[in-house]
């Protein structure tokens, strides 16, 4: 499951690979988009909020024209639960397929990832690491998973199993795209007073569940929900107003802090300096085994995140609404 850190380093690998550069040819493989075409626009921004990710495009270059649609866009995309962004070499496909060369050998797949092919596959590119080493992105997707393809003259940018893919005009991202999300823990205008303050509002709601609300705060996902609740001692289903004074406040700088910690890191973890062999977490993932605090057995548990579709196009309605979390009863015992 995708958090904030990791479209956060989506975002860097499509923005060093995409920004500044002319698109040379689109291919939009969801059906709202399926003649939809970007070419000829420069790629200006590449920016994540929360979990969204925004490509930003300029003005058509037949924008003189003032042609309906010829205005900046933007093209939105959503990781979801195992979507992601990959970039690869364009020139090296263009010398693989001169002829007297071999091509990729049978049934290779035609996306090889940028710099992979150059150094004999042992050493990954720069953007190959980055997008591989998340450990909730899915790789190796087949190529049926491909929703979007941006390519330049250098590069091919591919979503696979991107979610919620849209060109809207810039102009509007705010009231189509993300107007609705609270303030961004990632975003340089990030307002831990907003996100306190909009928690607050909704006293009866479990504080996992409002944590993992977007339009409460934006980027935290479950292992960062998982992670922050453990380490702050606090009952996944407590409700907010039951949180002891200065306790949300607390929860909420320290969710700010791990994922501070983790966008810029090859191996997300929240025990310290990522350690060799050691886990990466306190209670993600660790149903079953002893709390590292207390010994006691950690508990898996099943919290709701049905009130968490904010948006209300058909295709989020397929998201699965029970989240398996672990927790420790003694640690993080009811009151
Ligand atoms: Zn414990």
């Amino acid at each position: 499951m995708p958090e904030g850190d990791s479209v956060y380093r989506q975002c860097k690998m499509l923005r060093e690979a995409l920004e500044g550069a002319v698109i040379e040819s689109s291919d939009f493989r969801v059906p709202a988009l399926a003649t939809s075409d970007v070419a000829g626009r420069t790629v200006v921004a590449v920016v994540p909020r929360g979990k969204h990710i925004l490509i930003r495009l300029s003005a058509a270059p037949d924008a003189a024209d003032l042609k309906s649609g010829a205005e900046p866009l933007t093209l939105h995309s959503h990781l979801m639960m195992d979507g992601t962004w990959r970039v690869f070499d364009r020139q090296q496909d263009d010398a693989a397929a001169r002829p007297g060369r071999r091509r990729s050998r049978p049934g290779a797949s035609p996306y090889r990832p940028r710099g992979q092919a150059r150094r004999g596959g042992s050493v990954r590119s720069a953007a190959e690491a980055r997008t591989r080493i998340s450990a909730d992105v899915a790789i190796g997707q087949g190529s049926h998973t491909i929703r979007a393809i941006l390519r330049t003259k250098d590069v091919e940018a591919v979503g696979f199993d991107v979610k919620d893919v849209r060109l809207v005009p810039t102009r509007l991202e705010e009231p189509e795209l993300v107007g609705y999300l609270g303030p961004d823990i990632l975003g340089p205008d990030w307002d831990l007073e907003k996100a306190l303050e909009r928690l607050s509002a909704q006293p009866d709601r479990a504080i996992g569940t409002a944590l993992m609300d977007q339009r409460n705060l934006a980027g935290i996902g479950n292992v960062y929900r998982v992670e922050t609740l453990f380490m702050t001692r606090t009952n996944p289903w407590a409700r907010v107003d039951s949180l002891p004074e200065g306790k949300l406040r607390e929860i909420v700088t320290l969710a700010h802090k791990l994922l501070h910690l983790n966008k810029d890191r090859s191996m997300r973890s929240t025990v310290g300096q990522a350690p060799q062999g050691r886990p990466l977490f306190w209670a993600y993932g660790k149903d079953g085994q002893p709390c590292r605090r207390c010994g006691t057995q950690l508990k898996r548990g099943e919290i709701d995140d049905a009130l968490l579709t904010v948006d209300p196009t058909p295709s989020r309605t397929a998201v699965q609404h029970l989240r398996t979390i672990a927790w420790c009863p003694r640690c993080q015992a009811a009151t």
